[in-house]
């Protein structure tokens, strides 16, 4: 499974102002490599650092998109999201819901925000 370059590109414009959806999956396709096992930034020689070359992450459910990165598994430039590892989802508690601290946006201030951890949900 492949993300479209697309919708990722777009999505990092508008941080924490939607909804997210939480995803009752175990295991998410690797955002950093998308799915392909191989390292994007040494190619096809080296095994993606992020799900080990599987191309996709167990995780544990429920998990919504990371707000850090909207879901691309990176933080800036070729580095992966410290937030979510790479994975572009991060694990909510079940009965999590929007933070009432930032009210979603994942920040306070100039700093993320504590209590959510910086992802609007907590
Ligand atoms: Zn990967
Ligand atoms: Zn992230
Ligand atoms: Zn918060």
């Amino acid at each position: 499974m492949k993300y479209p370059m697309n919708v990722l590109k777009t999505d990092s414009t508008a941080r924490g102002l939607r909804p997210r959806q939480k995803m009752f999956v175990s295991r998410v396709p690797c955002a950093f490599c998308r799915g392909d096992g191989v390292d994007p930034n040494y190619g096809n020689m080296s095994k993606c650092q992020v799900c080990g070359g599987a191309g996709e992450i167990k995780v544990k459910p429920p998990v919504v998109t990371c707000l850090s990165c909207s879901g691309s598994g990176y933080s800036s430039g070729f580095l992966s999201c410290l937030a979510c590892r790479g994975s572009g989802v991060v694990s909510v508690a079940p009965e999590a819901g929007t933070c009432p601290k930032c009210r979603g946006t994942g920040e306070d201030g100039v700093f993320y925000c504590i209590p959510c951890k910086g992802q609007g949900i907590a």
